[in-house]
């Protein structure tokens, strides 16, 4: 290793093992055997004046972490390259998983979407039809508004209005034999207080699951 060295006598250190042994301080700093055999070099650093420091022979037994600042710098790139590529294939895993989470989310939330549309839509239709059937019992049930503006079918379209007596009696009767078909119009609309309406019903339909895009 050409950058790594005693400090005393500039011997290099050879990290795969040599005739000559070295030694690394707790102080950090790295002697070779030869200057360390000298008694007063082990009593003071050479370097910093450290006193009583501790030394480590540098070689396979060092603890993982002090072995790698020994390792040749094209042997620790080449490792870490081979990291990076591991550590950059699993994320991108992962981002691709996202994505397709992201994109199974947005086709679920489309779904919902023109579900919800739909019920409003028939909404709307079901408020219209009651409101004309309504208009229809309202008049069916007041004699006087009929005389003025005579008999009206059920389709909701006013008749011509009535100018006689016996018209406006018969105009009566006339919804009056309607009548029973108004209910069963009513009858056939259903319970609006369970129509199902908005998105709170679009979450309960067993075909679309928003929370569990995988469905
Ligand atoms: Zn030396
Ligand atoms: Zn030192």
């Amino acid at each position: 290793m050409e950058l790594v060295h005693c400090m005393e006598c500039f011997k290099f250190v050879n990290s795969s093992g040599g005739p000559h042994k070295f030694g690394l301080t707790s102080c950090e700093h790295i002697f070779c055997a030869t200057c360390l055999a000298n008694e007063a070099n082990r009593k003071e650093c050479l370097v910093c004046k450290t006193k009583d420091f501790k030394i480590m022979e540098i070689g396979p037994k060092m603890p993982l972490e002090l072995r790698e600042l020994f390792t040749p710098m094209e042997d620790t790139l080449a490792s870490s390259i081979q990291l990076i590529k591991e550590v950059a294939k699993f994320q991108a895993e992962h981002a691709r998983i996202q994505i397709e989470l992201h994109k199974k989310k947005a086709e679920n939330y489309e779904k919902l979407k023109s579900y919800a549309k739909q019920e409003i839509n028939k909404k709307n239709e079901y408020k219209k039809q009651l409101q004309s059937i309504r208009n229809q019992l309202k008049l069916a049930q007041n004699p006087s508004r009929v005389a003025l503006f005579g008999a009206i079918d059920v389709s909701g379209s006013p008749t011509h209005r009535s100018r006689s007596t016996s018209r406006v009696s018969k105009g009566n009767d006339r919804h009056r034999s309607q009548a029973p078909q108004i209910l069963n119009r009513i009858a056939n609309l259903g319970d609006f207080s369970q129509l199902p309406i908005g998105l709170s019903t679009a979450f309960s339909t067993p075909n679309v699951n928003f929370h569990n895009p995988r469905m």
